[in-house]
């Protein structure tokens, strides 16, 4: 099975830089990176003075009952972006993460939410619940903060 992994998508990012403001409002605002800030339009951390924004973001791109927002660090301006998309994301493979499975109607599945420790073998896990029949696609979030880390098909 690829697995394959998805940051924010660029052209939703180009369209919020270019409203002056993310999908819900809140102004396109610099911020300068203390350097700890997972970005999620590269899936790395932010070097120390980099120009990034914190923004509302919701992964998915029509309405839905289980749509989740929050808050997410992002480049300030355009980035390269994540190209590595059949490659786990290294940044993420060691945190408190959540596993938060939906199946093919995009009703969660909540059978198969799992709960990872900095310790577990992050793809392994992921690839397991990927692997049920019903699973489509998986949020990877932080356990600790609920944030939105990637897409995982
Ligand atoms: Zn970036």
């Amino acid at each position: 099975m690829e697995i394959r992994y998805t940051a924010i998508p660029a052209p939703r990012l180009e369209a919020m830089r270019d409203a002056g403001k993310d999908e819900f409002g809140n102004k396109w605002q610099l911020r300068v990176a203390e350097g700890w800030e997972p970005l999620r339009c590269c899936l790395r951390k932010a070097a120390v003075d980099e120009d990034i924004a914190l923004i509302c973001y919701a992964p998915w791109d029509s309405p839905s009952p289980w749509m989740e927002a929050g808050p997410v660090f992002v480049h300030y301006e355009a980035c390269s972006g994540y190209p590595a998309t059949t490659e786990y994301p290294e940044l993420f493979r060691h945190n408190k993460a959540i596993l938060n499975p939906f199946d093919h109607t995009g009703a969660r599945a909540y059978d198969h939410i799992t709960f990872l420790d900095r310790e577990d073998d992050h793809e392994a896990a992921l690839t397991e619940v990927l692997s049920q029949p019903e699973v489509a696609f998986v949020h990877v979030r932080s356990r600790k903060a609920g944030c939105f880390h990637f897409l995982a098909e």
